[in-house]
């Protein structure tokens, strides 16, 4: 199976200006070399702190940014070589759905126009075409046809991502790129959108990328988790397992976390995290987490682990034993 889609080497950062020359004194590293495959009709998980640059990374995949590095190839195409004319294409097999509803739909906008737009510029409709698709994306995301002609502050917040997920499905995507998609919304409402999106998955074939903040939904919609820590990826590995047997410490005290409990996880060896997040401008030397790692050795201030593995992969000099026998001589913690 060749994925859908394939990051290489990504990295985002942003200048830190100084002074009235805005001189270039630094760089803030939200992405710093990220490399990820999302395999068709699977959701991938992207999970850490804010600021561990989740959001940019999702971002940089829809050129919302413009990476610092890296490539972005979608269905074996690199993203940055196409001309503008497939880049059109592309755009409608790549949709993105945002984490505030509100602030994606023009309130000045009727949604019969915001659902019908995208659907003449992008598939090339004629009105009644557009308007009869869009009276469909309604029913299918819950909504009733008659409320076309409203406006978007007529609408709920959940009301609203429904909009803002028919907009988005509307162009036939492969892929969407879910940032946050219910962290706005009332916890009632959350698990109705998260529904919507999976059935939208099955009858779409849909590919998620599914950026998340709190660990329950990310756990909820997610075959794959990828955890995050200052512009990395520390942990890949399927859901289940993750959850199971965390290998990298960070991810083991983000579990701890969360607020269903997990037995395997001994409450007495609770790694809490201690700290704040260290500035993406000035990462620690060597693994970034060592700052904050209860496990920490020397040797982790010097040189940086790289993410290694079959189908768990962690990026940690001595990764949690879980309940399989150790590959690395690590200390055992679980
Ligand atoms: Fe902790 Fe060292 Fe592993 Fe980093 S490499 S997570 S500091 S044990
Ligand atoms: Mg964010």
């Amino acid at each position: 199976l060749k994925p859908l889609l394939q990051l290489e080497g990504i990295k985002k950062y942003y200048p830190i200006k100084k002074g009235v020359f805005s001189r270039t004194v630094g760089h803030i590293k939200a992405v710093d070399g990220i490399d990820l495959n999302v395999y068709p009709g699977e959701t991938v998980g992207l999970v850490g702190e804010s600021g561990c640059g989740k959001s940019t990374l999702g971002r940089s995949i829809m050129k919302l940014e413009e990476l610092t590095e890296g490539s972005v190839m979608f269905q074996g195409r690199d993203l940055a070589q196409l001309p503008p004319s497939q880049m059109r294409s592309m755009r409608s097999e790549l949709q993105m759905i945002f984490q505030d509803p509100y602030s994606s739909l023009n309130p000045r906008k009727r949604i019969v126009e915001l659902l019908t737009e995208p659907l003449k510029v992008l598939s090339g409709m004629d009105d009644a075409e557009a308007v009869k698709h869009a009276s469909e994306l309604m029913h299918i995301v819950g909504l009733s046809p008659q409320s076309l002609g409203k406006y978007p502050h007529e609408f709920s917040g959940g009301q609203r991502q429904r909009i803002g997920i028919a907009r988005a499905v509307g162009l036939r995507p492969r892929l969407i790129v879910c940032d946050e998609p219910v962290s706005a919304l009332d916890v009632s409402i959350q698990a109705q959108i998260l529904n919507l999106l999976k059935e939208l998955q099955r009858s779409f074939r849909l590919t998620y990328l599914f950026i998340g903040h709190g660990l329950g939904s990310v756990k909820y919609m997610s075959d794959r988790i990828a955890v995050m820590y200052l512009g990395k990826i520390v942990e890949l590995a399927p859901t289940k397992r993750l959850f199971a047997m965390p290998q990298h410490p960070y991810t083991k005290a983000l579990l701890e976390a969360y607020p269903v409990p997990n037995p395997r996880l001994r409450i007495t060896e609770r790694t809490v995290l201690a700290g704040d997040v260290p500035s993406p401008a000035s990462p620690p030397s060597g693994c970034r987490f060592h700052t904050r790692c209860p496990l920490a050795q020397p040797v982790c201030r010097e040189r940086e682990p790289v993410l290694s593995g079959g189908e768990h992969l962690v990026a940690c000099h001595f990764p949690l034993a879980g309940d399989t026998p150790q590959p690395m001589g690590g200390i055992a913690c679980g």
